[in-house]
This record gives structure tokens, sequence and C-alpha cells, in this order.
């Protein structure tokens, strides 16, 4: 074992770091500059604090927000790291304390404000010359950087650091930054040659739904029930919405509050301060709410209205489910919101501004009512790819059936002939379902494909014309305005009998009551052992003025309540359990064990922990794929001792198909991995895949060595599924 993996063992209690985790302790304590790019909830802290454990002297960590500071101070405690902050809270008795403690070298960690950093022409930073410095961490680094969406004039101080001390490597990290912001962060903070290191933007536990805007409050008061333990976030648009909603919940007994910036500093302090204690269970907020939250387990994030960009919308979902489990985005969307925001988004007097502004909208539209894979969209959206087949958006939950559409087909063909091919497809519409519309004119109604297409709705038909368009048997096109015309493929449509068939939903997953797979998130999970360990994580976190998530996460309470340790040999198997927790709360929480279990059955379970973070994969991973005839031929050429090529050949098929089809044995549990690759590389796979999540094979393939195939990476997913159904 590495020092760096026995760190994080011991004090954090994990058994593997998450993919580029490693990759940054390993520059930064060989001294490199090194550039840290991951999504919120990546696991950004743990490069700079096992390497600040691993090193000699003390790593100084800039950090923006007062309350952000003072919590991962908190969980650094928590696991017996010596490590404190400095910023304008506190008071200056305690400060000199501090320092005395810095001067010692007691402190591994010190959490330090920029505009400390900057004071007095870096009064401070000169005092720290004086003593050994193991790194700086610049976290948000994003602020440094005027093209980044949130810049602080203190970071801007933070440019002196190099020349000040040219020894000590720097780690600057963030959630957020395009390329240019990447550059100029790397400027600013006159980085040397970093190492740069981009993790994958896709959150695998988040689920993303979009409904459709119609009751929203009701439906809203329905998820919260359904989801009686879990915490979240609703968003809305205006500060008066936020103040009803929560007022609303509160007389239905839900402990909400809301949360906007025309609210008074101490007011809002508060109800943070009570939401990351698990005090308030919802928070009804405008924007303005959740920057300077490390809340870990937040369930789901609810829109109510629609975010003004992409970028915003990723930001705001991404607080859900920091802690890796399954979590839910649901977005409530209506065609009204954009034409509301559109007044929002014109920027006075900045026409380009304004289009930029306007041009994000649009995109958030098009999110919304994107008929594909709402996890593809928003990958591709930062430059990742992604198949679309994520299994955890609305869209891929839900069942499609193919329906012969040829009949309608002909009549939107023979409307789009009759109408001389001179209009665009509204008009066509209206024409067909007989609108009394003042666009259609008499001379239209007595056309004989007037009206024939009333009995289908207005969705049916646009989807329609857009799944012809695609298959080439009407096209859209016209000088300024797309027009609806005939192809020469129309013809066999029309004349020869040719059919037509397209996929049409057959039942839409919802995120509301119906939703399948939330329910059976925490199956294997005792609901009242869980309980119980809430309740006892609640009464040691509130002795000890932290909030819960700093005791413990959630993913620990529910391995636990999984597989029921009853020692402390097998509690140190359970996700969480570093030493120092190992020292202070094994007794209370294994009397727990001792007295819950018995009395109810359960005995521990922990053979079935097969690996670390069984639940996660769990999470994150697809329903089983059903096997195919084809695929079983393949499989018997397989069990007679046929490698893939030669089944390939014999069956004159493609050998990425063959591939596949064992692959589907292994997923259902019917193949043994073992037969088709070498078990030495599951391990690396399978920390590749966490990190980049299962959409793109390609992006996994990318994070490994050259020796690896996509052969490989798929029956690793697949046998991943096979361990989620047993
Ligand atoms: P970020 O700063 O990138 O948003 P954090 O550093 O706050 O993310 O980490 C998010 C969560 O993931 C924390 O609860 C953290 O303990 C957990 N985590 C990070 N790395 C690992 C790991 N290697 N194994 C297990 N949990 C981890
Ligand atoms: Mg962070
Ligand atoms: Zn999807």
């Amino acid at each position: 074992m590495t020092p760096a993996l026995q760190i994080l063992k011991h004090y954090f209690g994990y058994s593997a770091f998450r993919f580029h985790q490693q990759q940054a302790v390993e520059y930064i304590m060989k001294g490199k500059d090194t550039f840290v790019l991951m999504p919120t909830g990546g696991g950004k802290s743990l490069c700079y604090q096992v390497p600040a454990l691993a090193l000699d002297g003390t790593a100084i960590i800039i950090s923006p927000l007062i309350a952000l500071m003072k919590d991962q101070v908190d969980s650094l405690v928590a696991n017996g790291i010596p490590a404190a902050f400095l910023n304008s809270s506190l008071a200056s008795e305690e400060q000199g304390n501090i320092l005395r403690r810095l001067r010692s070298g007691q402190l591994k960690l010190l959490y330090v404000s920029p505009e400390k950093m900057g004071a007095d022409q870096n009064a401070f930073a000169r005092q720290l010359q004086q003593i050994p410095i193991s790194l700086f961490a610049i976290d948000e680094a994003h602020c440094v950087s005027h093209w980044g969406h949130d810049f602080r004039p203190d970071y801007l101080l933070l440019n002196r650091l190099k020349d000040l001390f040219p020894a000590v490597p720097i780690m600057a990290l963030t959630a957020s930054a395009d390329k240019i912001t990447q550059k100029d962060i790397v400027r600013q903070l006159k980085l040397n040659d970093p190492a740069i290191l981009v993790a994958s933007f896709n959150r695998p536990n988040i689920r993303y739904y979009v409904h459709p805007k119609k009751e929203t409050f009701l439906h809203i008061l329905q998820y919260i029930n359904d989801h009686p333990d879990e915490s979240g976030i609703i968003y809305c648009l205006s500060r008066k919405s936020a103040e009803t909603w929560s007022g609303q919940l509160r007389e239905r007994g839900i402990e909400a509050g809301y949360y906007h910036a025309g609210m008074e500093a101490v007011q809002r302090a508060r109800i943070q301060e009570d939401f990351i204690k698990d005090r308030m269970r919802i928070i009804v907020a405008t924007i303005a709410f959740g920057m300077g939250i490390d809340k870990s387990n937040v369930r789901f994030v609810i829109h109510a209205d629609l975010p003004k960009s992409i970028e915003s919308y990723y930001q705001e979902t991404g607080r859900a489910g920091r802690d890796g489990l399954p979590s839910t985005a649901l977005l409530f969307y209506s065609p009204a919101d954009v034409l509301k925001l559109r007044n929002f988004a014109i920027v006075e007097q900045n026409a380009e501004q304004s289009a930029l502004m306007l041009k994000k909208l649009q995109q958030m539209a098009d999110f919304a009512e994107s008929q594909s894979c709402r996890r593809k969209y928003l990958m591709n959206y930062f430059g990742e790819q992604h198949d679309g087949n994520c299994d955890s958006c609305d869209y891929c939950l839900s069942s499609f059936e193919v329906t012969d559409v040829t009949v309608d087909a002909q009549k939107l063909l023979s409307a789009v002939k009759r109408l001389k091919e001179k209009f665009g497809k509204g008009l066509v519409i209206d024409f067909l379902r007989g609108s009394k519309s003042i666009k259609i004119t008499e001379d239209m109604k007595q056309l004989p494909t007037y009206g024939i297409g009333a009995d289908q709705s207005r969705e049916f038909w646009a989807s329609l014309i857009q799944h012809l368009v695609r298959q080439e048997f009407l096209t859209e096109s016209g000088p300024s305005y797309p027009l609806l015309q005939l192809s020469p493929a129309s013809n066999s449509v029309l004349f020869d009998g040719k059919k037509v068939t397209m996929q049409t939903l057959h039942q839409k997953a919802l995120a509301v009551t119906s939703d399948p797979v939330s329910e059976n998130v925490y199956d294997d999970m005792h609901k009242g052992l869980f309980d119980e360990l809430r309740q006892l994580r609640r009464r040691l976190a509130d002795n000890e003025g932290v909030p819960p998530y700093v005791v413990f996460s959630d993913n620990t309470l529910v391995e636990m309540a999984t597989y029921f340790p009853q020692t402390v040999d097998e509690l140190e198997q359970i996700s969480g359990w570093g030493s120092f927790k190992m020292t202070k709360y094994a007794e209370a929480f294994l009397e727990l064990m001792w007295q819950y279990c018995p009395a109810n059955g359960l005995h521990s379970k922990m053979h079935r922990v097969q690996r670390k973070k069984t639940i996660k994969k769990k999470a994150v991973t697809s329903k089983p794929k059903t096997t195919s005839d084809t695929a079983h031929k393949s499989f018997y050429l397989f069990r007679e001792g046929n490698d893939v090529r030669e089944i390939a050949q014999l069956r004159n098929l493609s050998p990425v198909t063959i591939e596949q089809h064992l692959a589907g044995f292994v997923a259902t549990g019917e193949l043994d991995i073992s037969s088709l690759m070498d078990m030495h590389k599951v391990p690396t796979i399978e920390q590749a895949i966490d990190l980049k999540g299962q959409g793109s094979l390609r992006m996994i393939k990318e994070a490994l060595p050259e020796s690896y195939n996509y052969f490989e990476i798929r029956l690793v997913i697949a046998y991943r599924q096979s361990k989620e159904i047993q």
C-alpha cells in the first residue's frame, strides 16, 4: 500500500482513490503545480488533503467562503486531523491562538480567506515564509479569473504567491472552467508548467427528469411526501413564491424554509445552518442559495421554473448527491417560461451580451424539449461524448413501442402535396387537424385532406414530421422559413405501400409517484435500522456542534443498514470508518447494532460486501439487459469453444456485435467474466468507470492505458450489472 493510500484509509476510511485524485496527489507530492478540474462532488478536497498529511509542513488552503471553510475544518477535525481556519469571522484572540499553533508546527492544514492572504501588502504571506509550507491549494480557483462566472477581486492578490514561494507547489481546483478561464487561472496564479487533470462532468448518480409544468406545487408536495426522509432544494424564480411555497409546505407539517437575496444576512445564515444540520429538510430558494454549501446528502433538486442557462441548471442540480448516492433532478417546464425569461435575458444597451444570454436560454429550452437522452444533451453541451443510453433519465427510463404509422404518414404527405409544398409545419398541422385558424383560407378548407388528422394531437404530428424528415420521406427547407416539401422517397409511401414505423412513447418515466427506480434504491436496506442510525448520528453531531454528515455520510449509514456489521473488524469494511472515527464512535454504533439487530432478527451480512461501494455501484448501474435469440446463438458457439473472431466469421457478423452478445450474458450472470478477460485488469477499469461514468466508452478508454480495449470495458460494465441483480 502506498503512503497516500494508507492515509486515505486511516484518516478518511476510504479504500480507493477516485481516478484523478490519485494522479493529483502524486503530482503535488512530487512538487509539481497541478490544475484539477472536477465537477461538484467529484472529490476535490482529498486531492490536497491527502498530500497535506503525507508531506512535512503545513498546507495552506485558500477558500472563498467562510461557511465552507468551517465545514471543511469541522470534517477534518472529526477525522482526527489537526486543521484550523483563519478569516475575519474570528476574534483576534482566537486568531493569535491559531497563529501560535501554526508557528509551532502543530497544524497540517490551515484554511485562509483570500483577503487575509493579501492584506497589508501580503503581511500574512510573509509570516508564512518563516515556516515550512507543504503546498498551496486554491479552491474555487475560477474566482481568480474575470472570465469565470464568479470573479472575486481578492483572488487577484494570489498572483503574488508564486513569487513569494517559488519552491512550494500550487494546486488550483475548480468545478467550472471553460478553456479561456482555465488558461487565465494558470496565468494569474503563474503556475509553472502545471499538470492538468480534467475529470468527466457526468454525474451518474443524478437522475434527470423533466415534467410538464402543470399543478407544479401539488406535484412537488407529492414528491416530498413520497420521499419523507430526504432533504432537497426547490429553486424558483421569485422571492414571493419562495416564501409562499415554504409557508404552504410548513402548513402541511413539512420542515421547510425559504431563502433569497432579499433577506437579512443573519436570517440567511440561520436557514442555511438549519439545512446543513438536517434540522430543516426542504429549502425553497431563489438562485441565491447553494453557493456556500457542501451538504453532501441533498437527495433532490427541483426546478419549479426554468433556469436561465445549462450552466446554471448543471450547477444547481449538481448540489444533489455529492455523496455519490442516487439523487434526483426534476425540472418543471413550460414553453411560457421561455417567453418570461427572455425579458430578463436582455441586457440594456448591450446587444452582444443579450444575444449570448438569449442563446443560452434557448439551449436550456432545447434541453427541456429534447426527445432524447438528457444526459447526452448535458454531456455534449460540455464538450463530452455520450452514447445516449444512460438508463437514468426520463427519456431512457420511458418505455417506447414501435407503431405502424403508414396511414398517418400518407395523410401528412398528401396534405403537403395538396398545399403545394408552400407551408411550414405549423400550418400543415393546423390544416390536418381541421383548425379554424384564420391562416387556413376558405380554399384550403375545400381540399379533401383538410381535417383528416383531427384524431391525433399536435405533438403527434410534430414528432411524425420530425421522424419523416429524418428518414428523408419529407424535407424541410426554404430560403427564409422552413417549408415542408416532398422528397423523391415520398412517392414510395404515397403510392407504393411503403411501410413507415415510428417509436412512440408508451409510458413516460415520471419522478413523481411512479418512479420505479427511486423506490428500490434503498431496497436492501433495513429502514428501521437506518432511522435509528440517523438518530444516533444526529445526537452525536448535536453534542459536538457539527452537521450530521460531518460525523458520517448517508452512504456510511446506508451500508451499515444493509450489511449489519457487528464487530470492529466488520465496521472497518464499511466506507467512511477511518481510525479516528473508529476510536470515537465504534462503541456507540456497535451498541446500537447489538441491541437492534437481535431484537429484529438481523444477522451480519458482511459476507455480501464483495467490494466497497457496492451500494453506490448498484445505484448507478442500469437494469440488466435481456438477451435475444441471436445473442443466444453466439453464446452457444462460445460455449462450444469458439472465440469471438471465429464466431464472427461463422455467423457473418462483426466482432463487436459478438462482443456485445457475450457481454449481455456476463450481465445476466450466465457467463463468467474470467472466461473472457484477464481479471487483473478489472479494478483499474472499475476505477475509470467510477470516474468517467458508464455513459461514454470512449472517455473510459481514454482514461486507461493503451493495452485496455473496448471489449474489456464493456465486460466490466456488464459484470457490475450482474452483481447488481444477485
Ligand atoms: P468537491 O469539492 O469536488 O465538490 P468533495 O471534496 O466535497 O467534492 O467530495 C464530495 C464527497 O465525496 C465527500 O463526501 C467525500 O468524502 C467523498 N469522497 C471523495 N473522494 C472519495 C473517495 N476516494 N472514496 C469515497 N468517497 C470519497
Ligand atoms: Mg469543494
Ligand atoms: Zn438518458
